[in-house]
């Protein structure tokens, strides 16, 4: 495994081709605005390190028996699954953002699965290929970025019919030594702390869209790639000169339009092709997963409701009824999450391929709480912490001769609360529920891994409603007791 300083040291040899904000980026190491989106991922390599956090953080290889970042590993019991919610939340609470790294876990997992399936059904060879690759990313413990969504162009329309073929990733040349690729995926999270891509189709698909059920590996910064970066929230406060108005001052995530502008793939990182049939339950399955890896929430959630409880400190607040109620509420919603994320995965089975996955039912039920929940828990924190979050002068002001001692006397909570502490933990609970973290905290947790009413179709098709019917029919006398 890489220590960060290793890790950081295998991103240098990288050459990404990124665009922010209307410029070409050169480095993205020493970038103020993406800086705090590496450590995020950094921190997945250092928890990893540490001694007291061994059992979640990493994990012995079914290839080669050797220690491996849980983030790189094929789960092989439910144990694993577990372990990996609860390293979710783990690394949540220690970065309270959005930390990069599950995409890539969720989708080995899934293609170890479906590359198996396919082979079973086709007579292909993907499944050692993939394994190769699997062993590969053990090996060198490189992040890989799963990469899921298409840009869809008109929703209504499959691939085949968009008027420009390229609004979903599709093969555009079979050569004798590879295939060669266009399109986008979109909306992609940290790709810019990654050492390969892996790619995935988007949706269920038919015959006619054969050509766009393609899977690949490939390095991130691959000839063709280009990314242009997303914005967030108050990102340019990251160029400022003080750090405080940031809130969370270490951590944060980046996502980024990714573009493959006829890419070469060798065969060796193929790893579906045409198979159009498998697109379906590639896509249920990684969702499932993915929807899963959303315990980083909790996490996050622990850092918000640890942020609120100490602001009502600070403001003398923290002895009223309904504050304590408040974060009582706060606190079970959290936990109801976390018992979600626990349920699937102590419900995982095995699939053909020997792969645990979890219980797709419970992981939806999960994901669909996730995009209500931290949308509670931020009002929530945004009521305790009053309207200061929001009309708080800059820390420039704070730190300037002529304001600073104004802002001082009169942003005074309680007495012996250092004023300045009362602003930290202000701006907190704002990058969280408004700002840079916000992406990471709410519109992540509505959007990705599927947006709500992904998650309620597939309530509606995993919950046995006959079953539920034949209990009440029994009941009332309509059918027999037995
Ligand atoms: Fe992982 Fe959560 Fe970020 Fe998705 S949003 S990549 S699950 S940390
Ligand atoms: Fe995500």
């Amino acid at each position: 495994m890489m220590t960060p300083q290793q890790y950081e040291e295998s991103l240098e040899k990288l050459n990404y081709c990124v665009y922010m904000l209307g410029k070409k980026i050169s480095h993205v190491a020493s970038n103020p605005i993406l800086r705090p989106s590496r450590n995020a991922v950094a921190k997945t390599y250092e928890m990893a390190q540490r001694p007291e956090h061994e059992e979640l953080m990493t994990a012995v290889s079914h290839l080669s028996g050797r220690r491996i970042n849980r983030f790189t590993h094929v789960f092989q019991n439910s144990r694993d699954l577990v372990l990996k919610s609860k390293m979710g939340r783990l690394l949540g609470g220690h970065t309270g953002c959005c930390f990069q790294r599950c995409v890539g876990m969720d989708a080995l997992n899934v293609m170890s699965i479906i590359t198996y399936d396919i082979d079973r059904a086709k007579g292909s060879s993907y499944n050692p290929r993939f394994l190769k690759f699997v062993s590969q990313v053990q090996e060198n413990d490189w992040v890989v970025d799963g990469a899921m969504t298409d840009p869809k162009g008109d929703r209504s329309l499959p691939p085949h019919q968009q008027a420009d073929p390229d609004l979903f990733l599709h093969v555009v040349q079979e050569r004798k030594d590879g295939i060669v690729v266009r399109g986008a995926k979109a909306h992609q999270t940290g790709p810019l702390n990654s050492h390969q891509i892996l790619v995935m189709p988007t949706l269920t698909m038919r015959e006619a869209d054969k050509a766009y059920a393609v899977s690949f590996a490939t390095p991130a910064d691959t000839p063709g790639i280009t990314y242009i970066l997303g914005r967030q929230s108050c990102d340019t406060r990251k160029l400022e000169e003080n750090a405080m108005d940031n809130g969370n001052l270490y951590y944060g995530g980046h996502e980024a339009l990714m573009i493959f502008d006829d890419v070469f793939v060798p065969w060796e990182r193929v790893f579906m092709k045409g198979e159009y049939e498998f697109s379906g339950p590639l896509v249920e399955k990684f969702t499932a997963y993915h929807r899963q890896s959303y315990a980083c929430k909790v996490g996050v959630g622990d850092v918000l409701i640890g942020a609120t409880q100490t602001i009502a400190e600070y403001n003398g607040v923290e002895k009223a009824s309904h504050v304590k109620d408040k974060i009582v509420e706060m606190n079970h919603l959290n936990e109801s999450l976390f018992c979600g994320t626990l349920a699937c995965a102590y419900e995982g089975r095995a699939e053909a391929s020997g792969t645990f996955i979890v219980d797709s039912l419970m992981a939806n039920v999960f994901k669909h709480n996730i995009t209500q929940y931290p949308y509670i828990l931020a009002r929530l924190a945004q009521d305790i912490a009053g309207g200061l979050m929001v009309t708080l002068p800059s820390e420039a002001d704070f730190r300037s001769p002529e304001t600073g001692p104004l802002m001082t006397k009169y942003y005074q909570g309680v007495k012996g609360v250092d004023t300045e502490h009362r602003m930290r933990m202000l701006r907190l609970i704002e990058a969280m529920t408004l700002g840079a973290q916000a992406v990471g905290y709410l519109t992540e947790s509505m959007h990705g891994a599927g947006s709500p009413q992904a998650q309620r179709i597939m309530i509606a098709r995993l919950v046995n409603m006959k079953a539920k019917q034949i209990l009440a029919k029994r009941l009332c006398g309509i059918e027999p007791l037995d």
